[in-house]
């Protein structure tokens, strides 16, 4: 099959979260299973400043409100993989922060995405792709243009995130050349506001969420974000793929990052990694080291872990922290290392090395989210050995087995943390310790099984496309 697969993020282009892993590592797997597999990414400033080769692949003229805009596409063969369709428009892409614009409006943000779903439509049609696989908000409007530009291209919407909306006053619609029509309530009207992603949950083919439990999820009002009735209507299109891991990228055996590599054979090397870690840290390495990485944002449950702050002081338990987003947590984190330097370590910027050496150094990986669509937090500290405190949500529940292959709790609480905590403290001590590190660092979280689930719902799409919202 030919396959568009578009995206607001993938590695090596630009990435903030586990949506850019995903956008690299499943666009590979299907090249690598036969498949003709573009990624279309637009080609922000610091995606220019990589200095990445490019091949021009053609241009396009796309109706816009006031007057056509040209767009430029190119064309990136990496070494090994699926090529990237890097798009070109620079009044709408170029810029430092396409996600959180300075200085910005938020009508600039949504026109800036709405272009990019009309180019990747457009492309889709010229390039003759068979499907175009979407990822949340940014990519929703495809289905719209999709109908709009020529004749309707297959689509499977997937939510990797149903808290991102993009909603937008619906003034925002003339801006970007979609027809009042559009604006009702089984297409992208949401509570007065024109929503990108209901435009990608209500017009796609098909819908796919990145674990079977937040397919569940979601359905309901708890965690539905407003969208579950819509997603209840439309749950017989509705699939839970669980994502899979890059894993060469993640590889203890193979990473550069890290002092000592090793596999589940050699488990006893962790150790050296845990050593040099605790000494670039400061912390005192007598206790459990307990690392999170992770965006500092409410959905990861980091009220949740201050709130059990005093429970962890009594305990011992050494806490590193990699993660930036809200400075409001940046300021409860940095109090604490001030009090404890020895036992609390916090950084707070994006650093994939530093992250790597977390992931190998530490004893423990804690992940206590309020609603977890998939994550790969979890995963990667699996294949690190170093097993993984969650709370039982979403996909958390989909690949974390509670004292087989990490820790749970289920209950929001402190309370139900630290008791966790207390189980895995005692495993830390116990003579099994060596055997549950291996046994996480054995399961196997490759893209192959997932990349099969997902040819299946593509074909579904082929069969059922032009028919958009039907069921
Ligand atoms: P989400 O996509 O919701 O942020 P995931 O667990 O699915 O959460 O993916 C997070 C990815 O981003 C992982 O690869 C993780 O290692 C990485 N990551 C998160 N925060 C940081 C950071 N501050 N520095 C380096 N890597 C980070």
């Amino acid at each position: 099959m030919r396959i568009l697969f578009a995206t607001s993020e993938a590695v090596p282009y630009w990435k903030t979260g586990g949506l850019a892993d995903v956008a690299r590592a499943l666009p590979d797997a299907l090249a690598a299973r036969g498949h003709e597999v573009r990624i279309a990414h637009p080609l922000y400033r610091p995606v220019r400043a990589l200095g990445l080769p490019l091949e021009p692949a053609g241009t396009a003229k796309l109706p816009w409100p006031r007057g056509a805009v040209r767009v430029r596409y190119f064309l990136h063969r990496p070494r090994a993989g699926a090529p990237g369709l890097l798009i070109d428009e620079p009044a709408h892409f170029d810029t430092e922060q396409p996600y959180l614009p300075a200085g910005e409006d938020a009508l600039a943000h949504g026109r800036r995405f709405a272009l990019f779903c009309r180019a990747v439509a457009e492309h889709a049609r010229a390039w003759s792709a068979d499907v175009v696989h979407l990822n949340d908000w940014p990519t929703g409007l495809v289905p719209v243009y999709g109908t709009l530009d020529g004749p309707a291209v297959p689509t499977v919407f997937a939510i990797h995130n149903l808290a991102y909306q993009g909603n937008f006053p619906r003034k925002i619609l003339r801006q970007i050349g979609v027809p009042r029509s559009f604006f009702r309530i089984d297409g992208l009207e949401f509570w007065g506001k024109a929503s990108f992603l209901k435009a990608g949950l209500a017009l796609s083919d098909h819908l796919v969420t990145v674990s079977p439990t937040y397919a569940r999820e979601i359905q309901t009002e708890e965690y539905g974000a407003g969208m579950d009735g819509l997603l209840r209507h439309r749950r017989a299109l509705l699939h839970g793929i669980l994502n899979g891991l890059d894993t060469h990228a993640w590889d203890p055996s193979a990473d550069r990052a890290i002092v000592a590599p090793y596999d589940a054979d050699r488990v006893a090397r962790k150790d050296r990694n845990r050593d040099e870690l605790v000494h670039e840290l400061g912390l005192d390495g007598a206790a459990p080291v307990v690392v999170m990485i992770t965006r500092l944002a409410h959905q990861k449950g980091i009220d949740l872990l201050l709130d059990a702050v005093p429970g962890l002081i009594r305990r011992g338990v050494r806490l590193a922290v990699l993660g930036d987003g809200d400075a409001r947590y940046e300021e409860a984190l940095s109090r604490l290392v001030a009090a404890q330097p020895r036992c609390f370590a916090a950084f707070f910027r994006f650093d994939d090395a530093l992250a790597r050496r977390l992931y190998a150094g530490g004893d423990f990986f804690l992940m206590p989210s309020l609603y977890e669509p998939c994550g790969l937090g979890q995963m990667i500290a699996q294949r690190y050995g170093t097993p993984p405190i969650v709370r039982h949500t979403g996909g958390l529940v989909d690949t974390v087995q509670d004292g087989i292959t990490g820790f749970a709790f289920r209950k929001p609480t402190a309370r139900a943390l630290l008791r966790a905590v207390d189980r895995a403290r005692l495993a830390w001590r116990q003579r099994g310790w060596d055997e549950l590190r291996r046994r996480c660092m054995r399961l196997d979280w490759s893209w192959t099984r997932s990349a099969a689930e997902y040819e299946r719902v593509y074909h579904a799409a082929l069969k059922s496309a032009g028919r958009p919202g039907s069921a």
